[in-house]
């Protein structure tokens, strides 16, 4: 794959580690090989996957010469974070519409991301209501900024467009280059599947440097059928934007919905129990709305015998841990 005609900012400082996961293997009866790559420790204030779609979609506004960021999230948003954390780095205003997924969770004065928020200066921050158009929203600021004479540049939700997911094709080369290094073979990697950007580049990332592991995603909001959907199409487009010929077949697409729960950030006894498991065997720290609900799929998947006897799997762990510090009383409840 060739990443070079594309603008791209240099947020990362070399590949995250991988690492196994020795005590959670036993834990969870030691006939599975658990490894982690640890994209929660990638740079950026509190790490996260968003990085690395951010350094692709970022280089992109300054290199069309725009000088205000709008993007948007849910109110406890990791990528809106991000964004603020890498437009303050770059000199940009950085502009947030956040959607109140679940009425009346949006709280001003919340901790977790929405305390880094202000943190990161942002400009300004708009809440609108739960299933609203964001892409309208978006389009609304971004007209008002260029009416009071800036240059707006709207990053998708999750940065989940062509341009962002090529930065999890970059990682599927990195941890395929990681392994061949490494001489570890992996039978299974598990991915979170949300906006779908990671998915997607993870699969067509895979399919560039014919890596042969196969890939599932672990839903957090959405149902098998429409998430697999949204991955396939983002990662057909994706496949053109990089030149990965052939495509992902559609049945490269797996997504488990099980461990969604009643919705979207809504805690789950499976995503406290996972969290805390990490925590007390390996010292991880997962969070409460994509990587623990992502963990609870493995573990279950584990547990359940899905992946065959002496199987080697590694979960991507794509950050979002200072959004525990909003669940506080969940963890202490659960
Ligand atoms: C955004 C996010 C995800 C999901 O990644 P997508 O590319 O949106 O599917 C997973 N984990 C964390 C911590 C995130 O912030």
């Amino acid at each position: 794959m060739n990443f070079t005609k594309f603008p791209r900012r240099n947020y990362l400082q070399g590949p995250t580690p991988i690492e196994s996961m020795p005590s959670l293997s036993s834990a969870l009866g030691g006939g599975v090989k658990l490894y982690i790559k640890r994209d929660d420790l990638l740079p950026g204030s509190g790490g996260g996957n968003k990085t690395r779609k951010l350094e692709f979609c970022i280089a992109d506004a300054i290199d069309q010469g725009k000088n205000a960021i709008i993007t948007c999230g849910a109110v406890q948003s990791n990528h809106c974070r991000l964004t603020a954390a890498w437009s303050a780095k770059e000199g940009l205003d950085c502009h947030l519409i956040l959607e109140e997924r679940v009425a009346g969770s949006y709280k001003a004065d919340a901790s977790g991301n929405n305390f880094l928020f202000e943190l990161l200066d942002v400009k300004s921050i708009d809440v609108v209501s739960g299933g609203s158009d964001m892409v309208a929203a978006m389009g609304k600021k971004a007209a008002e900024l260029a009416a009071a004479g800036k240059k707006p540049y709207i990053v998708p939700g999750g940065a989940s467009n062509a341009i962002g997911a090529m930065g999890y094709a970059v990682c599927a080369e990195e941890t395929m280059g990681q392994l061949n290094e490494m001489r570890l073979g992996i039978d299974h990697i598990i991915v979170p599947s949300g906006s779908a950007g990671t998915h997607a580049g993870m699969v067509v990332g895979m399919a560039g440097v014919s890596g042969g592991i196969p890939i599932s995603g672990v839903n957090v909001s959405r149902s098998k059928d429409v998430q697999e959907e949204i991955v396939y199409n983002l990662a057909v487009e994706l496949a053109a934007t990089i030149g990965v010929k052939g495509g992902p077949a559609r049945e490269d697409i797996v997504c488990f919905d099980q461990y969604v729960g009643p919705g979207y950030s809504l805690p789950t006894d499976s995503m406290v129990e996972a969290v805390k498991l990490f925590a007390r065997t390996e010292a991880v720290l997962l969070d409460p709305v994509y990587s623990g609900k992502a963990a609870a799929g493995l573990i279950d998947l584990v547990r359940k015998g899905h992946f065959a006897d002496g199987s080697q799997v590694l979960f991507l762990h794509t950050g979002g841990s200072p959004a525990l510090y909003a669940y506080m009383d969940t963890f202490r409840q659960g």
